[in-house]
C-alpha cells in the first residue's frame, strides 16, 4: 500500500487539537498548518534538486535548491494546509481543484480547475481528508491530464475505503497521512476523523 503514515509526537499533538471537537477556528487553522509541516518533511523526501554555488562568510561551496513543485489545493479544505507549503517553497507554483461533494449520493462534483502545467512538476495534492477517494481520485485525474507524473497526496487522516480506491485507481500516488482512521459512517464521514473539515476551519456550518 502507497500509505505512510507519519509517527511523530508533533503530528499527534496536532492531530488530537484537530480531532477536539472544542477546538475553535482559530486554533484549528494554526493545528491544521502545523501539521502540514510535519507531513511535507515526508513528502518532499525525495524531490529532485539542482546543484549551485553558494559562499558562505568562510569560503565558497556547493549547495542545493529545489525547484519545480506544484501544490494544487483541493478547495476548500485544503487551503488549510496551503499556507504551510508556502511557508517551506515559497517559489511553489498553486494551482486550485475545487470539488465539492454531493451531500445525498457523497459523489464529487467538479465546480473549478486550475492547474498550471505539471509536465516537469513535483506535485503535491492538498486533499485533507481521504473519505470515499472520490475527490482525491478526481483531482489527480486533472493532474495526470496537465502532465503530472510525479504525485504525492497530503492527507490529515484517511479512510480504508478512500486509500483502497486510490491504490486501485492511481497506484502510482504516493498518500502522506497523520492517521489511517477506521471506517466511514453511513454520511461517509471518516471515524473518528474531526469532522467536516472546511466547516471547522471556516466556521461554517
Ligand atoms: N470530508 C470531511 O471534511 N470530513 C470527513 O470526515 C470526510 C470528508
Amino acid at each position: 500500500m502507497n500509505l505512510t503514515v507519519i509517527d511523530h509526537p508533533l503530528t499527534r499533538h496536532y492531530l488530537t487539537i484537530l480531532r477536539n471537537e472544542d477546538t475553535r477556528p482559530e486554533a484549528f487553522r494554526w493545528a491544521a498548518r502545523s501539521l502540514t509541516y510535519t507531513l511535507l518533511l515526508e513528502a518532499t523526501k525525495r524531490l529532485p534538486l539542482d546543484e549551485v554555488e553558494v559562499t558562505t562568510p568562510m569560503e565558497t561551496t556547493t549547495g542545493y535548491r529545489v525547484h519545480d513543485v506544484v501544490a494544487i489545493a483541493v478547495l476548500r479544505a485544503g487551503l488549510g494546509m496551503l499556507d504551510a507549503v508556502l511557508d517551506m517553497i515559497p517559489d511553489c507554483k498553486v494551482g486550485f481543484a475545487g470539488v465539492q461533494r454531493d451531500e445525498d449520493t457523497a459523489m464529487p462534483m467538479e465546480y473549478y480547475a486550475k492547474l498550471p502545467d505539471l509536465s516537469k512538476s513535483a506535485v503535491l495534492i492538498l486533499e485533507p481528508m481521504l473519505a470515499t477517494g472520490g475527490s482525491l481520485s478526481w483531482a489527480v485525474e486533472k493532474a495526470k491530464s496537465s502532465g503530472a507524473t510525479d504525485i504525492s497526496a497530503l492527507c490529515v487522516v484517511t479512510a480504508p475505503e478512500g486509500v483502497a480506491r486510490m491504490y486501485d485507481e492511481h497506484p502510482d500516488v504516493r498518500i502522506i497521512a497523520a492517521s489511517h482512521d477506521r471506517d466511514l459512517n453511513d454520511r461517509k464521514y471518516i471515524r473518528p476523523g474531526l469532522g467536516d473539515m472546511g466547516d471547522r476551519l471556516f466556521g461554517t456550518t
